[in-house]
């Protein structure tokens, strides 16, 4: 007989930014199915992730005791095999007490004998709202420093660089559901049936509906085939194509002369900078037919409403912030943007990376994207806070783990982030963490970082929490516990609190609603969401300034934040590790629809990792036959950093010359291969580029 669940609770989805709305059905404080709710992002719809990534909650490898690293444990220097079942050999177990004891304590040295920059905290997308903000607040106020960052900065800081310079906001102008109301939809460097694959059904029924859908991707991904326009440029030629697009609508006349002259500067210099850059003399540059460019140049300009998303596709580059430039300058010159159906939408990564960056999580700004150096902003969280705080920006994530090679920093608190996994050149990372004096991990499992942590704090799973959480659209909405924590597990806002007192902090937060309360004085756009709205409207849209006001899912109608739209040109750079003789092929990373970035979760969950079990990667036909290697054989991909054994899977959409591979895998971690260069604005690594060899075995 079909076991009924004896309690239903309503939540949302742990995974990417869409932020679907779903039911959690329980027996016996277990999780037995999971459903859609009725979302306005999701409209019921749940994809494979949604569904049935739940059970890694229940997962006999989830961290149930407080730990710290024995005396004897071995080097972290050394290789290490992660196996769960050996943990007793590398820590000990220890009370709360004396966990967190250890863990302030650690803190509190090396900021007193080497100062607060010493120090630094790396929080999560994955956590809410509530989480982020007393995590950055903790790092500013107790190790009083603002060296504190998250994945943001992997993914889409450079999207947000460009957005803050040109417009003055970083959110999205318009939601994804707004492709129903777009004539024209540019989807570019995305893949959104396997990053946002409920996202993506809008943007296909609106395609199936007779909207023109033009995908602009290296990769000819699954959405092409529903598109009118498969673009498939060269990687890393994004602004020479971006750039040739925009030459046409200028050279033809396509532009909106009121809009620019009203709501734009700058226009005069950019147009001057596009001369140069024809579709023709762009065509071998890119790879795409100039009248190809010229078409999409004139449906996309032309057209009533046109809407552009985009992905890490376009920000994970040297040139990331540059390619975010020319999506905003081509929006602008059109006035596409403002109005429903058009404007610019970066698809968010994680579930709360929204959320997480408006709470501050970032070095160089405040809650609600406040510069730290900003005097009047200073004062007012100096106010809101009671404490000075350094007018310095902190470093970012990479630049965290160069200080630690270097010997300046040296204590680390990090929550639900893997860096060991997701940072670029990882061995490079893995030895940074080795390095430091003091690392402190709050996680759900023993992942590759939390297995050179000193100190291990056993923290709550999605769905043993409640707290709000900000999808791409900016839309906050209410997650809820469904289920209890395991053994001695606690609250993430328990544990960074216990460790604020411990610091010095006198925080006495009741629980999420109270630091919800505090969030509304911190940022102004989310000072009309009441904890009782979300509580009874399950999610509300900001900006939302005032009580009782429904919020605006559209922004940009009058102005900009920045007053004028700007125009920033840009030119050419080529990818900062290109192929040669050595290593002739290009890898391309990103992630996979079955699992969730460093695959912490996912892999941990039953149907998911029975789908996609194996390390794979990628390659076009032509390129592995090429390469000597048959689809399904073990090959070796080598890089100037690292090198890693996968199985050969034929892809006819990876362009040729290419090899894609997702950063799932623990026993084949492909950031050990990828590049660490940085764009220089943003300090977004290249994920989507570098150089490699392919051998056989
Ligand atoms: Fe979750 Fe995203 Fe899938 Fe929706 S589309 S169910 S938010 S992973």
């Amino acid at each position: 007989a079909l076991v009924e669940p004896d309690k239903q609770v309503d939540s949302v989805c742990p995974y990417c930014g869409v932020g679907c709305q779903l039911t959690y059905n329980i027996k016996d404080d277990k999780i037995l199915f999971v459903e859609g709710r009725d979302g306005p992002a999701n409209n019921s719809r749940l994809c494979v992730k949604g569904r049935y990534g739940f059970d890694y909650v229940h997962h006999p490898h989830r961290l149930t005791k407080p730990m710290i690293r024995r005396a004897d444990a071995p080097d972290k220097h050394g290789d290490f095999t992660l196996d769960p079942n050996d943990i007793d050999k590398v820590f000990r177990e220890a009370t709360w007490e004396e966990a967190l004891d250890f863990a302030a304590k650690g803190f509190v040295g090396i900021r007193d004998s080497m100062g607060p920059n010493a120090l630094a905290g790396f929080g999560s997308a994955k956590g809410s709202n509530e989480e982020a903000y007393l995590f950055q607040k903790l790092i500013r106020t107790g190790f009083k420093t603002n060296n504190v960052d998250h994945c943001t900065r992997l993914c889409h800081a450079s999207s947000v660089v460009a957005l803050l310079e040109c417009l003055g906001s970083g959110a999205v102008s318009n939601p994804v559901a707004d492709v129903d109301k777009a004539e024209v939809i540019v989807v570019i460097g995305a893949n959104p049936t396997v990053n946002h694959p409920v996202g993506a059904t809008w943007i296909k029924n609106a395609a199936r509906k007779g909207h023109k859908l033009v995908v602009m991707d290296p990769r000819r991904t699954e959405l092409a085939k529903h598109a009118d326009h498969v673009l498939q440029f060269k990687p890393g030629s994004d602004v020479p194509l971006l750039n040739a697009i925009m030459h046409t609508i200028v050279e033809e006349g396509l532009v909106a002369p009121e809009f620019i002259a009203e709501r734009t500067e700058g226009f005069d210099e950019l147009q001057a900078h596009l001369k140069a850059y024809t579709p023709e003399l762009m065509e071998p540059i890119c790879g795409i037919p100039a009248e190809t460019i010229r078409e999409v140049a004139r449906l996309y300009a032309t057209a009533d409403t046109a809407m552009i998303l985009w992905g890490m596709g376009i920000s994970q580059h040297v040139h990331g912030t540059d390619n975010a430039r020319c999506l905003i300058s081509l929006a602008l010159m059109t006035g596409q943007i403002g109005r429903p159906g058009t404007g610019l939408h970066p698809l968010r990564g994680q579930n709360n990376v929204q959320g997480a960056s408006d709470m501050g999580l970032i070095p160089m700004v405040f809650p609600d994207y406040r510069p730290v150096g900003d005097d009047e902003a200073r004062q007012y969280f100096e106010e809101l806070w009671q404490t000075p705080l350094d007018a310095n920006p902190g470093l970012t994530v990479v630049e965290i783990m160069d200080a630690i090679h270097r010997g300046e920093l040296k204590g680390l608190y990090i929550m639900g982030e893997n860096p060991a996994m997701s940072d670029p050149d990882a061995n490079h990372a893995r030895q940074s963490l080795a390095e430091l004096d003091h690392l402190v991990v709050q996680d759900i499992f023993l992942t590759e970082t939390a297995y050179l942590a000193d100190v291990i704090l056993p923290a709550s799973g999605f769905p043993e929490k409640t707290g709000t959480f900000t999808n791409t659209d900016r839309l906050v909405q209410m997650g809820r516990a469904a289920v209890s924590m395991p053994g001695d597990a606690r609250q993430d806002l328990w544990i960074i609190q216990e460790l604020a007192r411990r610091l010095g902090l006198d925080w006495n937060y009741s629980g999420p609603a109270e630091v919800f309360a505090e969030i509304r004085k911190a940022v102004p756009h989310m000072a009309g969401i009441t904890w009782d709205r979300l509580e009874n409207e399950h999610g509300v849209v900001y900006p939302c300034f005032e009580e009782g006001d429904p919020g605006d899912w559209v922004i940009f109608t009058e102005d900009f934040p920045r007053g004028r739209g700007k125009f920033v040109p840009a030119d050419v750079v080529p990818p900062d590790e290109r192929p040669d003789e050595e290593y002739p092929y290009v890898l391309i990373t990103g992630r996979m629809l079955e699992h969730w970035h460093t695959g912490s979760m996912t892999r941990r969950s039953n149907v998911l990792d029975a789908l996609e079990s194996q390390a794979v990667a990628t390659v076009h036909p032509l390129t592995l036959d090429e390469m000597g290697i048959t689809p399904g054989d073990l090959m070796t991909l080598s890089t100037r950093r690292g090198e890693v054994s996968v199985y050969a899977r034929v892809d006819e959409g990876v362009p040729p010359g290419a090899v894609f591979m997702a950063f799932c895998y623990y026993e084949a971690a492909v950031n050990e291969l990828s590049n660490a260069a940085l764009d220089p604005a943003a300090k977004i690594p290249e994920f989507k580029y570098c150089a490699v060899k392919v051998s056989p075995g």
